[in-house]
């Protein structure tokens, strides 16, 4: 019998399941199926740096996480970050990486918002990407991210969804479209970063596991939707395929 946030939460999301239940679920997958040691095993993470971010609970059972990711979940730390996490891993052991954005229901079953523990009041969750939506959708002129050191992690973030602009703002769900495009962009540079860094692993095997965290109000479970469950056999890991800008056609015919 589904409770009723679950319900709502089930019509965006058909198979999320309770933080708690993921984290025992991939902890015991790890353990049994992939024979991991888990005292052996760095975690780290690229999820948005709100603090509302507690839904799994890995570091119950993991060491430590090593903090990749910045506003938005964006693996922020970058190269620098991936390679200092790749040389900390204990020896003999792995390395984990849960990633992933974020986003907030509301009791009602409206996306993008959440009632925070101690506030009355609803607040928007993930912060920083629907502010970012909000930017985008601005009809005045079009919004153009500019660079500022004192914001830059928002103003990157910004400039990450622009190329899906249209797509976002015609959508039915635009809240969920843009944190969406934004779990596809999470995905795709660290997967970037592990392969420029893959040298620097003494270690065997990377564990990736990509989700969208579901927010809800504080009486309720927060739910997990998985959508990347991933062994990294290091050795085997291709590196990055450099094509001199020289080599192109369009080059060619400047
Ligand atoms: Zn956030």
């Amino acid at each position: 019998m589904k409770t009723a946030i679950e319900q709502k939460i089930h019509a965006h999301f058909p198979n999320a399941e309770t933080g708690a239940h993921i984290t025992e679920k991939y902890l015991s997958y790890l353990s049994d199926h992939y024979q991991e040691d888990l005292k052996k095993m760095l975690f780290a993470t690229s999820i948005c740096a709100d603090d509302i971010n507690v839904s799994t609970d890995f570091r119950r059972v993991l060491t430590r996480p090593f903090t990749l990711g910045g506003l938005g979940g964006i693996p922020f730390a970058g190269f620098t970050g991936m390679v200092a996490f790749s040389h900390h891993i204990p020896d003999g052991g792995s390395g984990f990486i849960l990633y992933g954005p974020h986003i907030g229901i509301t009791d009602e079953g409206e996306l993008g918002r959440m009632r925070r523990p101690g506030q009355a009041g609803l607040s928007n969750s993930c912060g920083a990407l629907m502010l970012a939506l909000h930017r985008l959708a601005s009809e005045d002129d079009i919004y153009v991210p500019v660079n500022v050191e004192y914001d830059y992690q928002q103003i990157l973030l910004e400039r990450s969804v622009m190329p899906y602009k249209h797509d976002i703002l015609t959508s039915e769900n635009p809240k969920k479209a843009i944190t969406e495009v934004t779990y596809c962009n999470i995905h795709k540079q660290l997967h970037f970063l592990i392969q420029k860094a893959k040298d620097e692993f003494r270690c065997q095997r990377l564990f990736l596991l990509g989700v969208v965290i579901i927010n809800t109000g504080p009486e309720h479970h927060d739910y997990v939707d998985v959508r990347n469950f991933e062994v990294i056999e290091l050795q085997k890991l291709a590196p990055i395929a450099s094509e001199s800008i020289m080599e192109q056609a369009a080059f060619k015919a400047l």
